[in-house]
């Protein structure tokens, strides 16, 4: 502080003062300094007698000349009482000066506290704006790179804090009374940044109060101005902006506390760095769950970088690394293998292992009986076993043979089904039953399903059906499997063959023996101990019960409440419901239960497995989403309608019916599919846009009007908008409930692709109803039309008893006498056919037209 003017003597010494100040933080931190202020030194009347008996002569003139000057004395006063006058007034003086003394001393002694305290601000103030300074330095400096354009912008129209503490130094003048203002502008700027220490306020006089506070606003701004005209600078002014414009005191507060943080640097090192695991994709809650951050600032420095996700968005490896490194913690990268490593694999001990029954697909040529055959066994077992039992198509079922063993039956038949499961990497059967009919010997499917199954090295057990049926030829079939190198035990080879009737049951407790017998020699163990692992073999979504699957148990125990992953999926295991119907707690090896609680549908195929944690179980789920995402991308896989039209056209040559296809369960659809896919030779193939569970919507026609498909749905309806939508923009809905009624009509549908179809169009029909001879024509017919129109240029037919005898055209088509284009119906016309003659009575003649039009499923 300037003390140019401080020539006093008087002041209480300019030796260094110091004390104890209170710094207050934000959250409550506070630290004691050391704060050393220079007292000022400060202009104050000296209390000297010459002074004073200056003052005391321009106050009291008369008594100066009375005392002074014995001379000048009134007349008529004695000596005596001249004297005591003059005691008086020596006394009176002595006593004023004595008080103006006092005064003085008293003005003085006030004016040094206000000086002394007002150094004493100025010293924290002082100390408070270089920190605040270097802070705000730094602090803009950071602000300036990370800060959003419009922040800069802000930042920007703030004074330069620089600028003011150098006016201040050389403008200031050396009166005290502007302290004031300053206090007041001080004590303002202390309000906002909530610093007591600053505002100094215990110390606080009323005359302070009286000349601070109250008139408020329009006081502090005048004090303000006045304050910018001696050039000083408060803390408010500081940080306010020329503009105007006033923080919110929180965003103050967070300013300061950023700014201090960063000088300081001490607060990073106070944070505990984490080994962040990180998989390929991680949900943001879930990376700022594992770096103990809140999900908000997570969120916040991801859109930092450009990236506006919530924190139920997945976010990349890449990405979620630089957040880890933002907040200080180090990623520790999780490879495919490691997020899946969860999954028990812990090889079963031989002792824990216990025979476990044998699951058995049954599949054959279409029409062979397999459908039958899996009935028949059904219904058989529920007569014997559970009177009333009522059975529930679950996808499987269990049954029990004579000799107690159990075996259980996957529904659906076929080796569509067995070969989709099995590219999913469920190798669920143990045994694959052929069905042959016994009257039809091998067919183009008993082949398939024969390579099907040695394919995957399952034992075959061949039953051979419809024996009941006269013409059955059981031996012929025997033979027959030999050309596929399938050797019966009856040709001495070692499939085991069994003749059976789906029809009357002969033969049935013979296969069930048959299947049992191949499951001892399979010696098919499991360990029910552990956590379950089982392959899902049918899922749709239930209206009222949400996502369900058939899962068929084929290691460990599956129990309620047990948190799994099942291919893209997860859930935890809210009922169990068995073959029958009945809600179960649990479901060991070998045993098809339907599981609800998923949070979302499966695949059939789909591996299940049981894991400990949700988090575990949802990581998987969503590592394997984003695996089998990117892999249909790196396959190239059309997944826009836009990718779809481009691929079309790039490969012209071949041309594609492309379908949509609806189904009522995961099985079917694959089913469907797989048999569509394997429709089409060179020139013609059959293309699967899309194939889902459940009923045709608007989306489903959407998708099939763009690539002009139909829309086939396979034991599901389409629903009222999409019917609809269909209806208006010409999609074409089919519906069956029989996979090969199917199959023959898109495969019918795909070869009349090649070419054009001539439709005829029925337009009228006319009856003869007298022939005439006119000379020059020929024979005309005299006939009634009794339907529709005849017309001159149409085609005609000439039909005696429902025979076609004639096709041609009209030569002359008459009304009257006159030639017309257009007879229509009730009325008589006269006709007579170009170069055919043999016209009776009471034959009808057809009118058509031909059409050519393209060729629709
Ligand atoms: P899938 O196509 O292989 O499932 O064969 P299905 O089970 O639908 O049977 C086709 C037809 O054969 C049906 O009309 C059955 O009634 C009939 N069928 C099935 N098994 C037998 C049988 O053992 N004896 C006789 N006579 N007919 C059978």
């Amino acid at each position: 502080m300037s003390d140019k003017d401080g020539k006093s003597t008087l002041g209480l010494g300019g030796s260094g003062r110091s004390g104890q100040v209170k710094q207050s933080f934000s959250h409550g931190r506070t630290k004691s300094v050391v704060v050393e202020t220079k007292r000022k030194r400060v202009v104050v009347p000296k209390a000297g007698a010459t002074q004073m008996t200056d003052a005391q002569k321009e106050k009291n003139p008369l008594t100066a000349r009375m005392a002074g000057d014995p001379s000048k004395r009134p007349a008529g006063i004695s000596d005596a009482e001249m004297e005591r006058r003059l005691k008086a007034l020596a006394a009176a003086k002595i006593r004023e000066a004595d008080e103006a003394v006092t005064r003085v001393a008293e003005e003085k002694a006030r004016e040094e506290e206000r000086e002394r305290r007002r150094a004493e601000i100025e010293a924290k103030e002082r100390e408070e704006r270089e920190r605040e300074e270097a802070l705000r330095l730094k602090a803009e400096e950071d602000e300036r790179r990370a800060r959003e354009a419009e922040e800069r912008a802000r930042l920007k129209d703030e004074p330069k804090p620089a600028e003011r503490p150098a006016r201040a130094a050389d403008a200031r003048p050396a009166g005290s009374r502007p302290a004031a203002p300053d206090r007041a502008s001080i004590e303002a700027a202390a309000a906002r940044a909530e610093k007591p220490g600053v505002a100094a306020g215990p110390r606080r006089t009323d005359r302070d109060r009286r000349d601070s506070g109250g008139d408020s606003d329009a006081k502090a701004k005048a004090k303000a101005e006045d304050s910018r005209r001696t050039g000083r600078l408060s803390l408010n002014q500081a940080l306010d902006g020329e503009g105007g414009r006033q923080r919110s005191l929180a965003a103050m507060k967070r300013k300061q506390d950023r700014a201090r943080q960063k000088a300081m640097g001490n607060v990073r090192t106070e944070k505990q760095v984490r080994d962040v695991q990180l998989p390929e994709t991680i949900v943001v809650s879930e990376l700022a769950n594992r770096m103990a951050e809140r999900a908000a600032d997570v969120v916040k420095s991801l859109m930092k970088m450009g990236m506006m996700v919530s924190m139920n968005q997945a976010i990349d490896a890449d990405t979620a690394e630089l957040v880890i490194e933002e907040f200080g913690h180090k990623a520790v990268r999780v490879s495919d293998a490691d997020v899946e490593q969860v999954i028990d694999t812990v090889q079963d001990k031989a002792e824990d292992l216990q025979p476990r029954p044998p699951i058995i697909t049954i599949m054959g040529h279409v029409d062979h009986g397999k459908t039958s055959l899996l009935d028949a066994i059904r219904h058989a077992n529920v007569v014997a076993g559970e009177a009333g039992g009522i059975t529930q198509h679950i996808g499987a079922y269990q049954v029990t043979a004579a000799n107690g063993a159990v075996l259980t039956f996957l529904d659906t038949p076929g080796h569509a089904a067995f070969t989709s499961m099995r590219a999913r990497g469920a190798q669920v059967t143990d045994i694959v039953v052929l069905v042959v009919a016994a009257d039809d010997a091998v067919m183009p499917q008993t082949v398939e399903a024969i390579n099907h199954a040695k394919a995957a090295n399952v034992p075959m057990i061949v039953a051979i059906n419809k024996i009941d049926k006269p013409s059955a030829d059981p031996q012929k079939v025997r033979t027959a499997l030999l050309q596929h190198e399938v050797v019966v035990e009856q040709m001495s080879g070692d499939v085991q063959d069994v003749e059976v009737s789906a029809k009357t049951g002969q033969g049935l407790d013979g296969l069930l023996e048959a299947i049992a017998l191949q499951a001892e020699i399979l010696e098919l163990n499991a360990n029910p101990a552990r956590a379950a692992q089982g392959a899902v073999i049918e899922a749709q979504l239930d209206v009222g019960r949400g996502p369900v699957a058939t899962v068929l148990v084929q290691n460990g125990t599956l129990r309620r409440g047990d948190i799994f992953v099942v291919g893209e999926q997860w859930g935890k295991v809210r009922a169990l419901i068995n073959d029958k119907g009945e809600r179960v707690d649990e479901a060991g090896p070998s045993v098809p239960v339907e599981v609800l609680g998923l949070n979302g549908t499966p695949e059939a195929g789909d591996v299940l497995n049981v894991v400990e944690t949700e988090a575990q179980a949802r990581e998987i789920a969503d590592y394997r989403s984003q695996a089998a995402k990117d892999k249909r991308a790196a396959a190239g896989a059309a997944t826009t309608l836009e990718q779809l039209m481009a691929k079309a056209k790039a490969d012209e040559s071949v041309a594609e019916l492309p379908v949509v296809v609806k189904a009522d369960v995961q099985g079917s659809a694959e089913a469907i599919v797989q048999a569509l896919e394997k429709i089409g030779n060179d020139e013609v193939r059959v293309r699967v846009l899309h194939y889902g569970v459940g009923a045709i919507t608007e989306s489903d026609i959407g998708l099939a009007e763009a690539s002009q498909a139909p829309v086939i749905g396979f034991n599901v309806r389409a629903n009222a908008p999409a019917r609809n939508s269909a209806n208006q923009k010409g999609v074409e809905i089919r519906y069956y409930s029989i996979i090969y009624d199917l199959v023959d009509d898109i495969k019918a549908a795909a070869s009349g692709l090649l070419s054009a179809e001539v439709r005829e169009n029925f337009i009228g029909y006319a009856q003869i109803r007298e022939v005439f001879k006119v000379t020059g024509v020929g024979k005309v017919a005299g006939c009634l039309v009794t339907e529709g129109v005849a017309r001159r240029s149409a085609g005609v037919r000439l039909l005696r008893d429902n025979v076609v005898v004639h096709e041609g055209t009209l030569k002359t088509l008459k009304r009257f006498k006159d030639e017309v284009k257009e007879v229509q119906s009730g009325q008589e016309c006269g006709m007579a056919f170009e170069n055919y003659d043999d016209i009776r009575q009471g034959d009808v003649i057809e009118i058509f037209e031909r059409e050519e039009v393209e060729r629709k499923l």
